[in-house]
């Protein structure tokens, strides 16, 4: 498969001296769903408007379709869809109308702006809220019509600056849907950022993770997840400050311990097969009299991944629900 975008050695440097994106590399192929996963401010949307030819990139060299970034500016509008992370949804105007009136920006005919407004209705399922103004729509409902709207003249490559963030999990799980099929059926090349691991995870073939302006690390999901090479312990302690040196301490001299790690519960162990770890550490803490609060055991996520290349989680709301807890009480 051939690349559809190619982005070398991109630098961003706003008028006030930020340095938003610090000379990335990467590149996109033609079908693929292709993900940049990182916290607030780490130069996602920099990026993507930089891409979808919003914002002029300091230097470096980008194609998209074969096309420079400068100098084809106005055909690569043509063949791109952008939903941007404000939604730009017009709220005195219908479902209908919103996307009908994008339909005329990209100067489509009356006719085939009909039919096209039809299908994308039905895709997004807003066919029943279809007349109703955009202002009474949920958060949901509104992410769905911009989406609409960003696929009115059939893009071959679809940018979604975080495209569910803020959505109730059943308003993603739709996202996700509409997405999965556009990618699929259609085959839309589509460039998503998005701060959601789980997200990244399972929509993404291939992702780069970025963390203050730079790429830390690219691959597959499972290429990624498989490079941590371990399962992780999460401890944390009654006393953390008096008991963290001594509990790893007796952890370190157990088997298959890979690295142990103060995190922010107290203490993350890496080793394979952690499960058969954990009774063994709960033994030999409690009979140091070290007091466990909770013992969470998870197998490697983007977020291990992410906390591997930069000492950092990230902090979504799915950190909130901790992972499978094997023993004592809740996180935090
Ligand atoms: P993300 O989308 O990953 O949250 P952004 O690309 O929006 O990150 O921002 C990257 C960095 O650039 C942040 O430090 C942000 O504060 C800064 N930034 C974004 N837009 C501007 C701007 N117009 N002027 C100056 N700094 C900006
Ligand atoms: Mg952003």
């Amino acid at each position: 498969m051939s690349d559809i975008i190619t982005v070398k050695n991109l630098v961003e440097v706003y008028s006030d001296g930020t340095k938003a994106v610090d000379d990335i590399s990467f590149n996109v192929q033609e079908g693929e769903f292709f993900g940049f996963l990182g916290p607030n401010g780490a130069g996602k949307s920099t990026t993507i408007k930089i891409l979808t030819t919003l914002l002029r990139k300091t230097s470096g060299t980008i194609k998209v379709a074969g096309l420079d970034i400068f100098n084809d500016a106005a055909q690569i509008r043509k063949i791109i869809g952008v939903q941007s992370q404000e939604t730009t949804v017009d709220g005195d105007l219908t479902g209908r109308e919103n996307i009908t009136l994008q339909g005329h920006f990209h100067q489509m005919t009356t006719e085939d702006i009909k039919k096209r407004v039809d299908e994308l209705l039905v895709l997004v399922g807003l066919e029943s809220a279809a007349e109703k103004r955009a202002r009474n729509y949920s958060g949901g409902m509104k992410k769905r019509l911009d989406l609409a709207t960003a696929l009115v003249h059939k893009p071959k490559i679809l940018f979604l600056d975080e495209p569910t963030t803020g959505l109730d999990p059943q308003s993603r799980s739709a996202i996700w849907s509409y997405l999965e099929k556009l990618n699929k059926e259609n085959g839309i090349t589509i460039f998503l950022t998005t701060q959601y691991l789980e997200e990244a995870d399972k929509l993404c073939k291939r992702l780069s993770i970025i963390d203050a302006g730079k790429i830390v690390a690219s691959g597959s999901p499972s290429e990624l997840k498989a490079d941590i090479g371990a399962d992780s312990i999460r401890i944390s302690l009654e006393n953390c400050s008096r008991d963290n040196a001594k509990a790893k301490e007796l952890i370190k001299t157990m088997n298959n311990v890979n690295q142990i790690v103060d995190s922010e519960e107290c203490i993350t162990v890496y080793a394979k097969n952690a499960g058969l770890l954990i009774a063994d550490i709960v033994r030999a803490l409690d009979s140091s009299d070290i007091r466990i609060s909770s013992v969470t055991f998870s197998q490697p996520s983007l977020d291990d991944v992410f906390m591997k290349h930069t000492g950092k989680r990230i902090r979504t709301e799915e950190l909130v629900k901790a992972p499978s807890a094997i023993w004592g009480g809740a996180r935090r």
